[in-house]
Formats: C-alpha cells, sequence, structure tokens
C-alpha cells in the first residue's frame, strides 16, 4: 500500500523499511530485529473520551482501532469484526469491572473462549486477518510461542479461519494440565501443538530465529502472532479506556498488571498517550522479577527462569519493554546498543534519561510464591473472590505500590479454573471450576514433542504445511 496520508509503522531499530496497518498485523520481528511502531500516538479527543461511559466495550475498541487502522477498512467492516469477535464471550460487558472495596477493582479479562485476557486480541485478530486473506486469497501459516494462553487463545482464534495453519510451541511440561490441555484437545487439522523441551525463553528463541530468516519466512507464507504483534497490543489497549469509563474518579487510578512479555501493560501507556488520565501503571512480576530490578536499579540482567505458580509471566526477556525504551528516547541507534548487549552479554544498563522517563509512568514490584498463596486465601475468605495466581501477582504488587487514596484497579488476566491445579490446593474448594475445564479432563490431547532446536522445529513445520 502507498497511500501516504496513513499512519505509518517503523521499527524500534530504525532499519527496516516502513509498513502499514495492512501488513504490521502478519508481523512479528522487523528486518532489522526490532519491533514495530506506529510513527506518532493518536489523541483521542476529551469530549470523546468523556462519551465513553455510555458507550459498549465494542463501540469504545471502534474509536480506538480506528486511528491505528486508519482508513485500509472501512468503518463499518471494523465494527463487524469486532461485534462478531467479541459475541463469543460470556459476560456482556466484556471486561467487566468488580468493585471489591471502596477503592479497589478487579478488571476482568477472562470472559473469552480460553479463559485468559488474550482472547480479546485473538479473536479479533483471527478474523482481521482472515478478512486480508479472503480478500486477496491468501494463506497464511502462523508460528508463534506460548507460555501457556497465547497459544490456546491462538488456536482458539484461528482454528475456524480457513485460510490459515497454526503451529504454537510451549514449553513441555511447564504449563499446567489444564493450559495444554485447552490446546491439545482441538480436533482441527490446522492446528499442530508442538512442545519444545525446554523453557519459554527457547520457544520465543526459536520463534525468533525462524522468523529471522527472511527467505523462509516470505517462501512459507509465515505469520506471527506473538504479543510483539502489534494488532494485540492495540486491542488491548480498549479495556483501560472501557474501565477508566466505568471508574468514577479514574484519574487517581493505579493499574497492576502482571506482567510477562510487556504486552499489556504496554497497551495501559498507550492509552495514556492517546489521552487517558490515570495514575500510575504497576509492573506486577512474580520471582521472576529481571524488570523490577530493571525498573529500580537501571540494570536490565537476564537470569535463569524459576517455575512458579503463575507460568504464564515466567519469563526473563519481555519483548514489548523495547518499545517502551524507544519510545522513551526515540533513538533507534541506542536501542540497537543496548539489544546487542543483551544478546552478546546478557545485560544492559538504562540511561538515567530513559529512566527517569520511564519512573513517571510506571512503578513495579514482585510477589514471592508464599505472598501469591496468602493473597488467594486472604480474597477467598473476606471476599469471597477466587483469584488465578496471575492476577493475585497484581494484587500483591498493586497493594505494594499504590497509596490508600489511590484507586487500584488490578487486571485480573485469567480464570481461576484455568489454574485449578494451583488454586485448589490454595483453598481447598473447587467450585470454581466451571463444566468447560472440567469436560478437558477426558478428551484426547494431540501434540508433537521436539528437542529445543530450531531445524528440527523447521522440518516439522515443513511437514505439516498444507
Ligand atoms: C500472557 C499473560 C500475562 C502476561 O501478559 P504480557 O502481555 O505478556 O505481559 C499475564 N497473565 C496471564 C494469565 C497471561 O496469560
Amino acid at each position: 500500500m502507498t497511500n501516504n496520508k496513513f499512519l505509518k509503522y517503523k521499527s524500534t531499530r530504525g532499519e527496516a523499511e516502513e509498513i502499514f496497518f495492512s501488513d504490521v498485523i502478519f508481523e512479528g520481528l522487523a528486518s532489522d530485529g526490532g519491533l514495530y511502531l506506529p510513527e506518532y500516538w493518536p489523541k483521542i479527543d476529551q469530549s470523546i473520551i468523556d462519551s465513553f461511559s455510555n458507550m459498549s466495550y465494542q463501540e469504545i475498541a471502534f474509536h480506538i482501532f480506528k486511528p491505528f487502522v486508519d482508513g485500509s477498512i472501512s468503518d463499518n467492516k471494523i465494527k463487524e469484526l469486532i461485534d462478531d469477535s467479541y459475541k463469543v464471550f460470556t459476560d456482556k460487558n466484556i471486561t467487566p469491572v468488580n468493585k471489591i472495596s471502596n477503592n479497589e477493582y478487579l478488571l476482568e479479562l477472562f470472559y473469552g473462549p480460553t479463559y485468559a485476557f488474550k482472547d480479546i486480541a485473538m479473536q479479533f485478530i483471527g478474523r482481521l486477518m482472515g478478512y486480508y486473506l479472503d480478500m486477496d486469497n491468501k494463506k497464511i501459516n502462523i508460528l508463534g510461542a506460548t507460555s501457556g494462553d497465547t497459544g490456546s487463545a491462538a488456536i482458539y482464534g484461528f482454528e475456524s479461519i480457513q485460510s490459515s495453519n497454526v503451529f504454537i510451541l510451549h514449553p513441555h511440561n511447564l504449563i499446567s494440565p489444564t493450559q495444554r490441555k485447552f490446546m491439545t484437545t482441538i480436533d482441527s487439522d490446522n492446528v499442530i501443538n508442538i512442545a519444545v523441551k525446554g523453557n519459554f525463553d527457547d520457544c520465543q528463541s526459536i520463534i525468533k530465529e525462524i522468523f529471522s530468516d527472511y527467505d523462509y519466512k516470505k517462501s512459507n507464507n509465515l505469520g506471527a502472532i506473538n504479543s510483539i504483534n502489534w494488532a494485540r497490543i492495540m486491542c488491548q489497549i480498549t479495556y483501560y479506556f472501557y474501565s477508566a469509563s466505568r471508574i468514577e474518579n479514574s484519574e487517581n487510578i493505579v493499574y497492576s498488571v502482571p506482567t510477562g512479555n510487556f504486552g499489556d501493560i504496554l497497551a495501559g501507556y498507550i492509552s495514556k498517550k492517546m489521552g487517558l488520565k490515570f495514575k500510575k501503571l504497576n509492573i506486577a512480576t512474580n520471582e521472576n522479577n529481571i524488570l523490577d530490578i530493571a525498573l529500580k536499579s537501571g540494570v536490565h540482567t537476564i537470569k535463569d527462569v524459576v517455575s512458579t505458580s503463575s507460568p504464564s509471566i515466567d519469563i526473563q526477556v519481555s519483548s514489548n519493554f523495547e518499545r517502551l525504551i524507544y519510545d522513551s528516547c526515540k533513538d533507534s541507534s541506542y536501542v540497537k546498543e543496548i539489544m546487542t548487549n543483551l544478546k552478546k552479554e546478557g545485560t544492559f544498563t538504562l540511561t538515567d534519561e530513559c529512566r527517569s522517563y520511564i519512573s513517571k509512568y510506571f512503578t513495579s514490584d514482585s510477589a514471592s510464591n508464599n505472598e501469591v498463596n496468602q493473597t488467594i486465601s486472604e480474597y477467598y475468605s473476606k471476599y469471597n473472590i477466587t483469584l488465578d495466581p496471575h492476577t493475585a501477582v497484581g494484587v500483591v504488587c498493586g497493594k505494594k505500590q499504590s497509596l490508600s487514596q489511590d484507586i487500584l484497579v488490578t487486571l485480573s488476566t485469567a480464570h481461576p479454573a484455568k489454574f485449578k491445579e494451583t488454586v485448589s490446593g490454595i483453598i481447598s474448594d473447587d467450585s470454581f471450576v466451571t463444566e468447560k475445564v472440567r469436560m478437558l479432563e477426558n478428551q484426547e490431547e494431540r501434540m508433537i514433542i521436539a528437542n529445543n532446536d530450531v531445524e528440527e522445529i523447521k522440518n516439522i513445520i515443513n511437514g505439516r504445511i498444507r
């Protein structure tokens, strides 16, 4: 597409060609190894933001997506895709806010088909890609790595998209059995689950390496849906606007976000750039707290991944953090330099300017397994609410980083039933487990177990492309 009036997307490392929305949604890493960002942040008029309190989730989503899509799809088509995507959600408000006490809320993001927030983006992206592919009569091979929830969301998002195959890598034995069953029990020819003998970061490096082989990627029509995919971030912006429109004195909100790859919380940062007024974003990490340390000391150093009860955020390298670093300094050669350092030496140090910019928007903390367990018990006995372990990480860290006059809104990123093995051990009551999850128990599973080896994975892919 060559129309100059459209919003362009450029790489954080400054060397890849600039592209438009209809291309960026199919991309993972840019050809220079960077991540795509729009060339500027579109602003939403305050009068429109004020009117969000009278709009449905779907209507708000339209206002958020429109400036990013920027003319490449008709308004009616965007609305149709949005309405169709969110029909499958089981709560009519899509992402309801649940008031726990005067100044504490949960933003519940788990009413999609796979019980975690990733459905909110993936249901839309499957349909969006399907729309473009059908128009051009093309096919796509979706390739993604998952720490547990992206994979199932992608599988459910693409299962019915005839123009796609979906290859999902997950770390063998390192995700919860229920997470795995959400993925492996789907009986569709276009869904291929690969269990890699390694951790999530290994899966992610395999994907990065395959995507960096430009010829392989082109000749096999590979498409990305990992959290570095721009469209996912875009979809997640909506619920910050939605929740703020449903909460009084929203300028005092501290959003506490259980953070892994930094996609969800980056969407919150972008909402602020687009004009939403709230106080702060809190990066909530578990014992894998490299980002928390980076914010507090400026030093970002890779450590070994520890397995915790919140596996979806057992991540060391949070890919989307690169987008924030770029936005804090707008200096692609600096980004390139520190990312090269990270790859070579396993570490980088943020400049003081970059750190002080980030701390205007973000706080951070980390939660131990013990704190998570205690919080799950406490909320169960005090409020009769069953938190999943990720949400509990958000609550623990949010409490540490908010003041009594703040309004703490924790993003409840998963339904507890998806982590029933952990949660039922803590509260000894399994009434929160839904019928859908109980049914997964006895279904047949399909997956290929593979070594942590790029060539082996490529061979599997080559053998299964239809
Ligand atoms: C993916 C995931 C997260 C982390 O989100 P990021 O965008 O990767 O930071 C948190 N909680 C749950 C349940 C998830 O599935």
